[in-house]
């Protein structure tokens, strides 16, 4: 069990901002930007190389509600980033599906 599982289990807290049946939405505990979200399915996706076919449907609502949630925060004038971090290389983790949603700040491209 990972530890984003025990946030949709209630067994750790988290601030959390949405929630539906397919999706919890949470504010990083590190944030590294002022709006920094977490948007994970409740399906345990250990990362986005391994979504299968079937998950096409929790997949495009992670990103629908990103949107949605981004826009909430403020972030729709100013801008936001989307982020996925998938394997060693882009510092994933957690291994369990979460894309970042990041605002509130210029940043630079590409990322470090
Ligand atoms: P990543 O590096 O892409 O795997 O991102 C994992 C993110 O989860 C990091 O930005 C962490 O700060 C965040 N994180 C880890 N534990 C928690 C937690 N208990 N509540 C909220 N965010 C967390």
């Amino acid at each position: 069990m990972t530890i984003f599982d025990k946030i949709i289990a209630r067994q750790i807290p988290a601030n959390i901002v949405y929630e539906d049946d397919l999706v919890l939405a949470f504010k990083d505990v590190k944030p590294a930007a002022p709006t920094h979200i977490l948007v994970i399915p409740k399906k345990c996706i250990p990362r986005i190389a391994e979504a299968q076919p079937d998950d096409h449907k929790v997949l495009g609502h992670m990103l629908l509600k990103a949107g949605e949630i981004a826009k909430k925060a403020g972030l729709e004038q100013s801008g936001f980033r989307l982020v996925i971090n998938n394997g060693p290389d882009a510092g994933e983790s957690v291994p369990h599906l979460h894309l970042h949603i990041m605002g509130g700040r210029s940043m630079a491209w590409p990322p470090g």
